[in-house]
């Protein structure tokens, strides 16, 4: 069992962060960061820094992130609201730091805007098991097709940045756009043009794009020049 605002705010799942004999800049700032020289094939492809590299494990911040959704925080010197794109911090130089709440704050709500294409939305995840595992790689998509292009689309992913990743080159690269899984293919590569790998987790890049068109594929109109059944 779990709450909605626990899950946004859950930590990582960086081995070394879980645990306490290694070094880890998020558990304890200025230790220095074991993941960089150990074993990396989980580490952020995206928004990674010198000092963490860890990637966001919630689910539901993507799918949240994707249809602008909004939360409200309740603290002592009153409640503001903040779209969940804004929720999350990169690590930066303070990776001890996960989101913007201030001490003290408590998420008292999360916000739907009602958008229509939110109906269709969908989330694909990747990982090693079919159930009880975090993604290796992840996608939120809403899409709302005009015709056999793209009309207008939001996307985030997951499982390999350090923040829910709303991407917003890979947006702006099919809106107006045909719907084509090369095209597709090419607004994924698009988005993860600053990715940065390493061999370990050079995979994802690839995995990821494969998602994102296996996801948008879904939808009707898709011109991939397979055969219709
Ligand atoms: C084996 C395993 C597999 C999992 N797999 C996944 C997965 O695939 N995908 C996924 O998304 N999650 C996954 N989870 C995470 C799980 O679903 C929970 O969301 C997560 O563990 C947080 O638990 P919780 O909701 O009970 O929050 P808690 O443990 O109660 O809280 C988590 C953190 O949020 C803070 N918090 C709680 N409520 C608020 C609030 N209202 N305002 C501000 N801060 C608050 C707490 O102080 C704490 O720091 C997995 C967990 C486990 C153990
Ligand atoms: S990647 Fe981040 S969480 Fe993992 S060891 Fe380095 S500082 Fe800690």
């Amino acid at each position: 069992m779990a709450t909605l605002a626990g899950n946004l705010m859950q930590r990582s799942r960086c081995p070394y962060f879980l645990n306490p004999d290694t070094p880890c800049n998020k558990r304890q700032p200025g230790s220095g960061c074991s993941a960089v020289e150990g074993h990396a094939e989980r580490n952020a492809v995206l928004g990674a820094s010198e000092s963490c590299a860890a990637v966001h494990p919630s689910d539901l911040a993507l799918a949240l992130c994707a249809v602008d959704a909004t939360v409200c925080v309740r603290g002592a010197s009153g409640t503001r609201r903040i779209p969940v794109t804004s929720l999350h911090r990169p690590p930066g130089h303070r990776p001890e730091l996960d989101t913007v709440l201030e001490h003290g704050e408590l998420i008292a709500a999360v916000e739907l805007p009602a958008l229509p294409m939110a109906a269709s939305a969908r989330y694909r995840k990747v990982g090693d098991r079919a159930s009880f595992d975090f993604a290796l790689v992840s996608v939120a998509v809403a899409v709302d097709p005009d015709g056999d292009r793209i009309g207008d689309v939001r996307i985030a992913f997951g499982g390999l940045a350090t923040t829910p990743w709303r991407a917003r080159r890979a947006e702006d690269f099919l809106r107006g756009a045909p719907a084509t899984a090369d095209r597709f293919a090419a607004a994924a590569l698009e988005e993860l043009a600053t990715a940065r790998t390493a061999r370990a987790n050079a995979y994802e890049v690839g995995l990821e794009r494969d998602v994102l068109v296996a996801t948008l594929r879904e939808w009707d109109d898709v011109d991939d020049g397979a055969p219709r059944a």
